[in-house]
């Protein structure tokens, strides 16, 4: 029997706020084997509160939901518990004392509505939150296991980990338990599924899901056993070569500081229509001080002439001007002796909706890397608005860069190439 998950929450119902929190603890019980058999989302209204979570508590063995434990009057998660389970709200002294000294040890008053979270029905237990002020509740419902969660993603992870994981089965026999995920980037959806051909069967023993996420290409192995998965993760990896990024939770961030921390090289930046997106996802990931120099936005000509070196008569009336590969290789040339990093990135291109002209349309972005003396720029003309092609050009950055300190970056191409 699945888990289910129960999001709570006026917000949820009228489209201020997305639903990530269900999404994050699907992900995660599917890397312990379990599957979820369906997500519900109520209001904040406690009737309905109840019968979902007596509704939910009947079909499966374990419910986490999520939201309505704080001190306003619209949390009433709790109150949605206490009636589900036909038990009176009573005060938990620890959880009172618990409450009052984690707010009052941030410089806050304790007030009677902060009081109120240290409410639970008589047979549920509370549990500390290290990342906000409201505790978690379990309680059973029959023979269910059922736990309420804080509703900001921080607090509602932070509480998973500590609290639902740890009694979690890490498996149900019979299912495909042992999951590996593996990330990539720079393959067109149609190429990937003819390189992974008959690995995609939906009859196979070993299941492989996929997905596209912003760019990203996730291919999800669900397996009985390690010695069953391991074998067609590899050859996934194998098919989709020099593109992946890695396994697990690698990010584009995490795969290429890790390539350069391998190497032992430094990057410095150099960025003009994407405004410091490539500097901001390289520092994503801790430690970048170990890879990453820094990076300058120069957005006008001027800063690119005054703080990168670009020669001015790129510029002029009849020269490449600012989308180009001389002046994007000016710029990483000028980012990397600026800085003294190994390797300078730059980025130009016309994001749009304006400054588009015939010979460089909306889109085109010129990216260039200089490593020593060698420089390799391309040109990509990306599909998509103002924020898809910023973002295109920063992922296209990144994997170019990946290309590059793996050597192949003259024998694997990225979408959406141009000649200029
Ligand atoms: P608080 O003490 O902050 O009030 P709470 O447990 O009462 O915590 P809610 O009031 O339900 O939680 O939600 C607080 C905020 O958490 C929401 O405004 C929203 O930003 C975020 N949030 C709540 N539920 C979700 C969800 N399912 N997915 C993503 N974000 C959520
Ligand atoms: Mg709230």
């Amino acid at each position: 029997m699945g888990v289910r998950i129960l999001s709570i929450g006026d917000e949820l119902l009228d489209g201020s706020c997305v639903d990530t929190n269900a999404a994050w603890l699907a992900s995660s019980l599917a890397d312990r084997g379990l599957s979820v058999d369906s997500i519900n989302t109520v209001p904040d209204i406690v009737e309905r509160i109840a019968s979902s979570l007596v509704e939910s508590a009947s079909q499966s063995s374990l419910v986490i939901a999520t939201g309505g434990l704080g001190p306003t009057p619209d949390d009433l998660s709790r109150e949605g518990l206490a009636h589900a389970i036909g038990e009176k709200l009573v005060v938990d002294d620890a959880a009172l004392s618990w409450s009052r000294s984690r707010l009052e040890g941030r410089g806050f008053q304790f007030t009677s509505p902060q009081a109120g979270m240290a409410r639970r029905p008589g047979s549920a237990s509370w549990f500390p939150n290290d990342m906000g002020t409201a505790p978690p509740l379990h309680a059973k419902i029959g023979e269910c296991d059922v736990w309420l969660l804080p509703g900001p993603p921080a607090e509602m992870k932070s509480c998973f980990e500590a609290h639902v994981l740890p009694g979690l089965p890490s498996n149900e026999p019979g299912e495909r338990s042992w999951v590996e995920r593996i990330r990539c980037h720079g393959l067109l959806e149609a190429e990937i599924v003819e390189r992974l051909g008959e690995l995609l069967d939906r009859d196979n023993p070993v299941q492989v899901g996929t997905r596209m996420s912003r760019g990203i290409f996730i291919a999800t192995v669900h397996a009985a056993s390690r010695e069953q998965g391991e074998p067609v993760a590899a050859s996934i990896e194998e098919r989709l070569r020099p593109h992946v990024l890695g396994r697990g939770d690698v990010t584009m961030s995490s795969s290429v500081g890790g390539l350069l921390l391998e190497q032992g090289v430094t990057l410095a930046t150099a960025e003009s229509c994407t405004g410091g997106m490539v500097g901001a996802c390289i520092v994503d990931t801790q430690g970048s001080s170990r890879w990453y120099h820094g990076g300058v936005v120069c957005y006008t000509n001027e800063l690119k002439q005054s703080l990168l070196n670009v020669p001015s008569s790129l510029f002029e009336p009849g020269a490449p001007g600012a989308v180009s590969a001389e002046v994007a290789s000016a710029m990483a040339q000028g980012a990397r002796s600026a800085t003294g990093a190994d390797i300078g990135l730059s980025i130009t291109g016309i994001a749009g909706p304006d400054g588009g002209t015939q010979q460089k349309p909306v889109g085109t972005v010129w990216i260039s890397i200089a490593r020593g003396e060698d420089v390799t720029s391309r040109c990509y003309r990306f599909p998509g608005d103002r924020q898809g092609i910023r973002r295109r050009a920063l992922t296209h950055a990144l994997q170019l860069l990946r290309l590059v300190l793996l050597g192949e970056v003259e024998s694997a191409s990225l979408p959406w190439e141009s000649t200029g």
